[in-house]
């Protein structure tokens, strides 16, 4: 290809990529400056493959000499988030989706009104279904009154399945255009490495003091909102599980009391995600415009918008579920569950997906070297 028929975030990548190799300076900060010292020149897969190790800390801009209004105009974290924001569209499966990254914000909403739409009908739909909705409904399987349980239990895993088949589409792209030299996904240490640096958020925490977000002082507030989404979100999978099998296993249908594992276990982790998802939406709100790229916000906030949503509705449910409120919350609330399971291949969570993937290919390729 042509440097002509390049994009204009893979050029700017490349050449801010070319002047960050000759200086090195900020090689302490992440994952992206020892991948990037591997290699001389950088080819497209390359790039792509960085832009997803850079988790957009900051650290590099504000350390940067030849930062704007240096001539060099150098802007390392929005070049990398540029690239990103366009890897996201060329490897996103099925290919067709790709526009659907352009128009976010559009894209959420109507997924979430139709979700919500489609499950009220569904749920008028049935014997008496307008009598059921506003009920009051107590005990054992008491929600199952609005949606009959086998009914909630194949929609939702279709919908669960298609981001399954989609993310490992994506996946298979992706490890495609950044691994030339074929090394197995599985291989090596790579999986384990990356798993640790997942587990424990590692890069967030800079060269130790934290990202310079939102701005030029380093802190490590970022880091603390990721740990409770991202332990908040296992505590609700925790949560789930453990429910699926005291229902389907062991004969004990939802609602469970307050006491039991799955309600302790869904209110601890449902409020750790409301809080830093709050937490976000602050510092994203009162962040440095500088090193910003703006076409990713749109879609950073509507996902968080979502993940907010189904986390106030579930918790929502667990005060209203013995009162006339619970049908219409109900349903309220598995319409934005099945809307974020719709748009998670087509989102901000790919994000999550495709870093881990550089994180492996950057932890063989750390190994590869020893
Ligand atoms: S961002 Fe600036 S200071 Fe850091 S390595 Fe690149 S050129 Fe050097
Ligand atoms: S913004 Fe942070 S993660 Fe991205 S390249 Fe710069 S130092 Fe690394």
């Amino acid at each position: 290809m042509s440097e002509k028929e390049r994009s204009e975030a893979l050029q700017e990548a490349g050449r801010v990529m070319t002047i960050c190799n000759s200086c090195r300076y900020c090689e302490g900060f992440c994952a992206v400056f020892p991948a990037m010292e591997l290699r001389r020149t950088f080819t497209d897969g390359d790039l792509k493959y960085l832009s997803n190790l850079c988790h957009n800390c900051r650290d590099c801009y504000y350390a940067c000499q030849f930062a704007p209004p240096h001539e060099y105009n150098l802007n390392f974290p929005q070049a990398m988030a540029n690239l990103r924001g366009e890897t996201y569209r060329e490897f996103v499966w099925p290919g067709f989706l790709a526009p659907l990254f352009k128009r976010n914000g559009l894209t959420i909403f109507l997924a979430t009104l139709f979700s919500v739409l489609g499950v009220y009908l569904f749920a008028r739909m049935k014997e008496n279904g307008v009598e059921n909705i506003l009920g009051t409904w107590t005990g054992d399987g008491s929600f199952y009154t609005i949606i009959p349980e086998h009914e909630l239990l194949i929609s939702f895993s279709i919908v669960a399945l298609w981001a399954l088949i989609a993310f490992i589409g994506g996946i298979w792209k992706f490890w495609k255009t950044i691994n030339p030299t074929n090394e197995k996904f599985f291989s090596g240490s790579g999986n384990k490495g990356a798993l640790m640096d997942v587990l424990r958020l590692k890069y967030l925490e800079g060269g130790s003091y934290g990202c310079n977000y939102p701005d030029e002082k380093f802190s490590m507030s970022r880091r603390y909102m990721h740990h409770l989404i991202f332990y908040g979100f296992f505590s609700c999978l925790a949560s789930t599980t453990i429910a699926a099998v005291m229902d389907h296993v062991l004969g004990m249908p939802a609602p469970y009391s307050w006491y039991s594992l799955p309600v302790i276990l869904g209110t601890l982790g449902g409020t750790a995600i409301i809080i830093g998802l709050i937490g976000m939406i602050y510092l994203k709100t009162n962040q440095d415009q500088r090193p910003l790229a703006a076409e990713g916000m749109v879609m950073d906030y509507g996902f968080i918008i979502l993940l907010l949503l189904v986390n106030i509705t579930g918790l929502a449910l667990l005060f209203v579920r013995d009162t006339p409120l619970m049908g219409s919350l109900l349903i309220l609330h598995l319409g934005v569950v099945f809307a974020f399971f719709l748009t998670l291949p087509c989102g901000k969570f790919v994000h999550a997906i495709y870093r881990y993937v550089a994180l492996v290919r950057h932890n063989q390729e750390q190994a590869n070297r020893k």
